[in-house]
């Protein structure tokens, strides 16, 4: 017989000779193990069976789970096994595995364990009841017998609530494992843009407002980009929204992998997008948004049916003291805006975010 139950909760042979200790149960309580046997559950397993249920049925919590004939009479054989194994080898790991058995089956059943303590209590008392009259006349045999009985029913009752107490918390870890991956995975979903698999709109936002406050604790730099695909409407006109959403995509994956590893690409709305420069001055950010407009604007987009050509306008902004969410991406919008309106295909940054001049190559909006 393999002793899995045995192996999975610990019961070495030095863990069952320390509970046996525990209990008092040593090589010489043999003797009380036999007498319980031949003198009272041999002779009376059936009677002392039938007694046992003739009470438990008299509980509403018992036949709320026990509440069909054939289950009580499948009760009635598997208790009776177990009365006639009581105390049997109870040095053994087999004994120790078929009672570490007994708290897993409650436990998969949901048996309360307040109902299988009093339940044990009333099979011990049971057996008591049948202790035959010749014991009764030699109190020296009648306590030992009934001291083994206390004890011996303790061990059983102890490794069947070890058992049932793990085997519940491993269904509670269980359950709380597929929650955690549930919960992760609406998390990413949440913070994913399910169209081009960039940040969403709101992540987008929570990670800027993150981004700011650690630029303004550690006065860091902080750029952002607002980008913009010019004439995307007549993609959708000319080739319909399916067309339209492979552009996103496309155009998605090509800023994502312009900009630096660390760098968030979120998608803002519709066409536009959110780009969030961690730790990027104004030379750092100018390189960034015209990598960006570049890639975009370097080949055909591939969609599902033609090869679209298209372009990005980008509007940079860069943290001033003071800055919060609204008046950063308001900047970014101004310039986005200037941008579109100076001809597209273009970055432009806000002339009120910089203290110095552009570099030229960048155009600046006019006042
Ligand atoms: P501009 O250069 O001024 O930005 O022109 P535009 O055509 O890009 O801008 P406009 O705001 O006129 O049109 C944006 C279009 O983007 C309109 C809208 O139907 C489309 N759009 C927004 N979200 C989606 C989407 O998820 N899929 C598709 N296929 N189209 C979208
Ligand atoms: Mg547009
Ligand atoms: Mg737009």
């Amino acid at each position: 017989m393999g002793h899995e139950l045995c192996h999975r909760f610990g019961f070495s042979e030095a863990a069952r000779e320390q509970r046996l200790k525990l209990l008092d149960l040593s090589v010489s309580d043999n003797q009380w193990s036999e007498l319980l046997l031949q003198q009272v559950i041999e002779p009376n397993a059936e009677y002392i069976v039938a007694a046992f249920y003739d009470h438990m049925v008299q509980s509403e919590e018992f036949t709320s789970i026990v509440n069909r004939d054939t289950t009580l009479e499948r009760l009635r054989k598997t208790q009776t096994l177990y009365l006639r194994s009581l105390g049997q080898e109870f040095q053994s790991a087999d004994y120790f595995e078929e009672r570490l058995r007994v708290g897993i089956a409650h436990a998969r059943v949901s048996v309360p364990l307040s109902l299988y303590e009093c339940a044990c209590a009333i099979l011990k008392q049971k057996i008591i009841d049948a202790i035959p009259a010749q014991i009764h006349k030699d109190p020296a045999q009648l306590l030992g017998l009934a001291s083994f009985i206390s004890r011996i029913t303790a061990l059983d009752m102890s490794l069947a609530i070890e058992t049932y107490h793990l085997s519940k918390v491993q269904t509670l870890e269980k359950a709380l494992q597929s929650l955690a991956q549930l919960d992760a995975e609406l998390r990413h979903k949440v913070a994913t843009d399910a169209l081009t698999g960039v940040a969403s709109h709101g992540q987008s936002l929570s990670a800027l407002r993150k981004a700011i406050q650690i630029a303004h604790r550690n006065h860091t730099p902080l750029c952002i980009a607002m980008a913009d695909l010019d004439y995307f409407k007549r993609v959708n006109d000319e080739h319909g929204h399916q067309v339209g959403d492979d552009v996103l995509c496309d155009v998605a994956g090509r800023m994502q992998a312009a900009v630096r590893h660390f760098d968030t690409v979120g998608r803002y709305g519709g066409e536009e997008f959110l780009i969030i420069m961690d730790n990027a001055d104004l030379a750092t950010s100018k390189e960034i948004a015209e990598r960006v407009r570049q890639r975009v604007a370097a080949t055909p987009v591939k969609t599902r049916s033609a090869g679209v050509t298209m372009t990005l306008s980008l509007g940079l902004a860069m943290l001033k003291p003071g800055d919060d969410v609204d008046s950063l991406i308001k900047r970014a919008d101004e310039a986005l805006y200037a941008a579109k309106n100076q001809g597209r295909n273009r970055v432009i940054y806000s002339s009120n975010s910089f203290p110095s001049a552009g570099t030229g190559w960048i155009q600046r909006r006019e006042p």
